[in-house]
């Protein structure tokens, strides 16, 4: 008697998994800008290809519509988008059941230390939210990217896997963590207004057709609170997007700076950034908390 009651339970399962895990194409083409599409060819002249800097895609591993893209010339308004915020700062999500068991501990750690440090709060999606995060190793365009901000329905946070020649996203929680923070609206350090007080781009050695990876936002438009960070997780490496070895394409103006960029764990900067864009200091009591968190726990 007891089979029965067995299968049941295990129906009923496989009936809530059905409605929590909606049915994605392995292939998806997001909407990338004409002028941004590029040679998928050229990536052999890139040495030790980075898995964020994927052909195809806008600065790299952002997926971008043109409705967007030409806002982003002059530097995204979440005036004019105020729609691309996560409302409430929740993001519900979905993990690919394609993940290994340890890839999907590396994306819930990535979750985790987001949930922990900042007000935003990723929950597990309940299959009835309209937007959602949708993690999952999509194979074209492969590597790490992500639509910047909410972009409305099940939205693509692309990881790939672990793989024989390289870690690819998931190595350490730490480029999932870049990719989230794209999500929820944060966009690459090196764009600021005021870059270039402290960082030269070397144009001569970026790969022609990656350029505008390097555009900067206009003043008007952007609000940043915070110091020029080296030190985050969503700043370039001094190498991406170059023609080739000992050809910087950006480096730091200010003196003793040694690295730039790292995709470990999140800076002050990152952590301040993030609660800041979300509200969470509004409160006197939650600004204490994050304050303090940022300050103990960012790198
Ligand atoms: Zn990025």
């Amino acid at each position: 008697m007891r089979r029965p009651i067995f299968v049941l339970f295990f129906l009923l399962h496989l009936k809530n998994a059905r409605v929590i895990l909606p049915t994605v194409p392995d292939v998806m083409h997001p909407p990338v800008p004409d002028d941004a599409k590029v040679d998928r060819d050229m990536a052999f002249m890139m040495e030790d290809p980075d898995p964020e800097v994927t052909p195809g895609l806008f600065q790299g591993d952002m997926a971008m519509t043109n409705e967007i893209y030409n806002y982003w010339r002059v530097g995204i308004r979440w005036d004019v988008f105020p729609e691309k915020l996560w409302v409430n700062g929740t993001v519900p999500y979905v993990i690919s059941p394609i993940y290994e068991p340890s890839d999907q501990v590396t994306i819930l750690k990535a979750i985790h230390i987001l949930n922990f440090m900042t007000c935003v709060r990723f929950v597990p999606w309940d299959g009835k939210a309209k937007d959602y995060l949708l993690i999952w190793p999509i194979k074209y365009p492969k590597g790490c990217w992500s639509f910047v901000g909410r972009f409305g329905g099940a939205q693509i946070v692309s990881l790939q896997p672990p793989d024989a020649t390289s870690p690819n996203c998931l190595g350490t929680e730490g480029r999932a963590v870049h990719e989230l923070m794209h999500a929820l609206g944060v966009f690459h350090e090196q764009s600021r207004w005021d870059r270039d007080k402290f960082v030269k781009i070397h144009m001569d050695n970026i790969i022609p057709q990656y350029k505008t990876n390097f555009d900067k936002q206009s003043l008007e438009n952007t609000t940043y609170s915070f110091e020029y960070d080296y030190d985050s997780i969503m700043h370039y490496g001094k190498y991406f997007f170059s023609k080739g070895k000992n050809k910087p394409t950006i480096t730091a103006k200010q003196p003793g700076i040694k690295r730039l960029g790292q995709r470990k764990a999140l800076s002050k900067g990152d952590c301040l950034k993030l609660n800041d864009l979300y509200g969470c200091f509004d409160n006197p009591r939650l600004r204490r908390k994050y304050y303090t968190l940022c300050q103990f726990m960012g790198i």
